[in-house]
């Protein structure tokens, strides 16, 4: 469909570039294309920011005038450049501005890493340790107000992941929270068996907020952070990205970076708004952003409005279709009927649908449970019977957990996923034990997206850390690949490997469905005559290496806009 559309316009181009000399030919590769028309070649040209011929070392390097620069890449393989549909770039940057954060996979090693922190933050200051996940812990539980104070006796000190946090028993007493405290509405306290608080709190982030900032991060950090985690994603060969969640200060950012131009990453930007208010407060912010989707350029463009609908899988706050079960004890609490949480009220979802859609924007939601999901859908469908949104990509963030019927939905209305394979590397043993086999099996069911013909392009929701794999979550592109194509998860098992996608699927997923979630699939996402010159070289065959080698997969170097922007040549 996509090639039937964009055929004619490429073959006029095909013909432009001929006769233009190129500044520089790659050949004697292994180029995995993209297109529908020549889907391999062996040598590329590039003219200014754009690629001018495809096709044979012979045909190619003909037409190769007096300064064009010729590189052999002996071998080697090209993809087109990598799309991550799901970053934070600036708060990820800015998570480590204090240092590193080391991997912790345990209780003991959370404690082991409070110590150190406690030596070297000074004694006021809160000890604060982000993104810990019981779900990924081999305790399969959370730390205790007890175990933090352990680590740091007398101190301020807390573990947090933005949905669920443990507070030492200095915290809780500095917000004084005891066994007293009503339960707030917007979240949980947990309490033991004589009504104590355990230190775990689940949501409220009213009552949290004074202890979550321990450090202000300023604009310049913020520029200096976008810049250095643009260096990050190109050395893994990521050349575009679709920031999920930004203020207008984060638009700032990237508009000052713009315009210098600095950026080395194309970024479409999400923005989010709060939606939990009434909906005329709703109406009221939606109508003070002064730009709507699309406006930019392919540097930096205004992506999607965006709101959070639940909480996460990781955290059993995802709003599901039906109670979790009897095995929630992993998350923190007991409770058989328990479904999750629906962060927005369904008639937000509703409005806000509407709104985008009147005003032109393209709409995301944060939505993870299948609960959530259909509730989102219920918004897509309403607006869509008064005004079609088919061609509109309005999109469902994470989705994981899409029924058949679910799926069916999204198709008719033209709705596409922006979804994050590694998480289920990550948490798919822990899934296996609240849920049991049969309900995880329609834990990212990408086989059944791709076959009914959804575009779901692959992300990695980065949130902190540098470190490519190490970073929660995974950035690298080959590691997502690995695990859409393999769905291996991190206790070794396999999670419904009939679920899984080709090679190409999950190349795919990582270029041109990356580029059709911002409309930009005819500029960039394959390696066409008159697309965006922006491509990867890497260390191993991508097609057909043994799978277990696409994980470890590097980029020797980057292209972007016809610029080398890592590694050599
Ligand atoms: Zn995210």
């Amino acid at each position: 469909m996509l090639y039937r559309t964009i055929l004619p316009s490429l073959l006029i181009l095909t013909f432009a570039c001929a006769a233009q000399t190129p500044d520089v030919i790659y050949y004697n590769g292994r180029i995995v294309t993209m297109s529908g028309s020549q889907p391999q070649a062996q040598a590329v040209s590039i003219k200014g920011n754009h690629f001018l011929l495809v096709g044979s070392d012979a045909e190619i390097r003909k037409t190769a005038g007096a300064a064009t620069r010729q590189v052999d890449l002996r071998g080697r393989t090209v993809l087109p450049g990598l799309e991550d549909s799901h970053t934070h770039p600036i708060t990820s940057a800015l998570s480590e501005q204090d240092g590193p954060i080391p991997v912790m996979n345990s209780i003991a090693e959370i404690q082991a890493h409070i110590r150190k922190l406690a030596e070297i933050t000074p004694a006021d200051r809160l000890i604060f340790v982000p993104k810990i996940y019981s779900t990924r812990l081999v305790d399969r539980r959370y730390p205790s107000r007890y175990e933090i104070d352990q680590a740091a006796p007398g101190r301020l000190a807390m573990t947090d992941n933005g949905y669920a946090s443990v507070l030492n028993s200095t915290v809780l007493k500095k917000l004084n929270i005891t066994r007293d405290t009503p339960q707030p509405a917007d979240g949980k306290i947990i309490k033991d068996a004589k009504g104590e608080p355990t230190g775990l709190i689940l949501g409220a982030p009213k009552l949290l907020a004074s202890a979550r900032q321990s450090r202000q991060a300023t604009y310049e950090d913020r520029i200096r952070g976008l810049k250095k985690m643009q260096k990050s994603y190109n050395a893994v060969g990521i050349t575009s990205t679709i920031d999920r969640g930004q203020t207008a200060e984060g638009f700032r950012v990237y508009r000052e970076l713009r315009d210098k131009n600095e950026l080395t990453v194309r970024s479409y930007v999400t923005y989010m708004v709060d939606a939990k208010g009434t909906t005329q407060q709703l109406r009221d912010e939606i109508a003070r952003i002064p730009w709507v989707t699309g406006f930019g350029d392919e540097w930096f463009r205004v992506g999607s409005l965006k709101t959070v609908a639940d909480g996460g899988i990781l955290i059993g706050t995802a709003f599901l279709r039906e109670p979790y079960g009897m095995n929630t004890k992993i998350y923190g609490y007991d409770d058989p009927d328990y479904r999750g949480v629906l962060a927005v009220p369904r008639e937000n979802l509703i409005e806000m649908a509407k709104q985008a859609n009147k005003l032109g924007w393209q709409m995301t939601a944060h939505t993870t449970g299948g609960g959530a999901i259909d509730a989102l859908l219920d918004a897509y469908e309403a607006t869509d019977r008064e005004r079609s949104i088919r061609d509109r990509r309005f999109t469902v963030t994470h989705g994981n957990f899409p029924n058949a019927q679910a799926i069916a939905r999204a198709k008719k209305l033209g709705v596409v996923f922006d979804c994050q394979p590694s998480w289920h590397h990550f948490d798919g043993p822990a899934l296996k034990d609240v849920f049991g086999p049969a309900r995880t099996a329609h834990f990212l069911p990408f086989r059944s997206m791709l076959d009914a013909g959804i575009v779901v392009a692959g992300g990695s929701d980065h949130m902190i850390r540098f470190d490519s794999r190490k970073a929660i979550n995974p950035y690298n592109p080959f590691f997502g690949m690995w695990m859409a194509i393999t769905r291996k998860t991190a206790d070794g098992a396999t999670l419904h490997p009939e679920q899984g996608v080709t090679r190409l699927e999950a190349l795919r997923m990582w270029t041109l469905n990356g580029a059709y979630l911002s409309f930009e699939e005819k500029v960039k996402g394959s390696i066409e005559p008159g697309k965006l010159a922006d491509m990867v070289v890497i260390s191993k065959d991508f097609l057909n290496c043994p799978v277990d080698e696409i994980k470890d997969i590097e980029a020797l170097t980057t292209i972007v806009d016809g610029k080398v922007v890592f590694g050599g040549t």
